[in-house]
């Protein structure tokens, strides 16, 4: 149950059996003593799930599959970032008003620091929501981007987007940057892995993915997807502090 006087916030998806969102943001909350608690609201329906965060007034909001695109077409207002990538994972209600953030891409920022990427070869694998954000951090960065999708269609899409160019045979070139922006645990042949890469996979449950372990045991550097996911959860909380707790 939610004390009374409790600030509600939200995670929205459907499923939102892999979430770690409410474990994270809740110890987050008690622990910069915010009187707030975030609630899973699993639901197929977009709409019935925004008219929830206005009737309940619902400060913060987590936004995650399938919705990330969807959302946008429900918001008052997209910041630049988020309407750059076309992408919202956060939304913040203030003064009745639904704003839209991407705090994925920052993310993505802290799980890649001080992994150099100007002039590198970089293979992104999928095409998504995710990629998406990816590809814009990778290319702000200079790095040369080559995005392989199991849609080719997708994959170009996204580089026309975002520069770079589509792949379908990742032995065409040699990779100092790996990044797995699918679902699927083990995306790539282990004979693409080397030392000397960075191997960095989104997926943050597990926490240690069979890419992880198989670029590890070739001596590539690995990154968790666990770095991005507290990353964006504490950006979307310090957000919500700036803009609707302490404004
Ligand atoms: P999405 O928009 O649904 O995109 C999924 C991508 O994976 C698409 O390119 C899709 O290819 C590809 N894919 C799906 N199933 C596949 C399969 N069986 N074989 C090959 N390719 C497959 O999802 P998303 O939001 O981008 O998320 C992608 C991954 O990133 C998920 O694992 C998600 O949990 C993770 N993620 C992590 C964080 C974090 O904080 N660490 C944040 C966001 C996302 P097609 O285009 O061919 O369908």
């Amino acid at each position: 149950m939610t004390p009374a006087h409790a600030k509600l916030n939200a995670v929205i998806g459907f499923p939102l059996t892999h979430s770690l969102s409410p474990e994270f943001h809740n110890a987050e909350y008690a622990k910069r003593g915010h009187d707030a608690v975030l609630r899973a609201f699993e639901n197929e329906d977009l709409a019935a799930l925004v008219q929830i965060l206005r009737t309940e007034k619902i400060g913060l909001t987590a936004v995650t599959l399938p919705f990330k695109e969807k959302i946008l077409p429900f918001l008052d207002e997209l910041d630049p970032l988020a309407e750059r990538l076309q992408s919202v994972n956060t939304v913040l209600q203030k003064d009745g008003r639904l704003l839209g953030f991407n705090t994925d891409y920052h993310g993505i920022a802290v799980a890649l620091e001080g992994v150099e990427l100007a002039e590198k070869n970089v293979l992104l694998l999928g095409a998504g929501g995710a990629a998406h954000a990816v590809a814009a951090y990778v290319n702000d960065m200079d790095g040369t981007l080559f995005c392989l999708n199991r849609d080719p269609a997708r994959a170009q899409e996204l580089v026309q987007r975002f520069g770079g160019q589509s792949i379908q045979d990742p032995a065409a070139h040699d990779f100092d940057l790996i990044i797995n922006a699918t679902p699927v645990e083990l995306p790539l042949e282990a004979k693409y892995l080397r030392a000397g890469q960075t191997v960095f996979d989104l997926i943050y449950n597990p926490e240690e993915t069979a890419l992880l372990r198989a670029a590890k045991a070739a001596g590539a550097e690995t990154r968790s997807g666990r770095l991005m996911f507290k990353a964006q959860a504490l950006e979307q909380i310090r957000l919500w502090e700036d803009l609707v707790l302490n404004s």
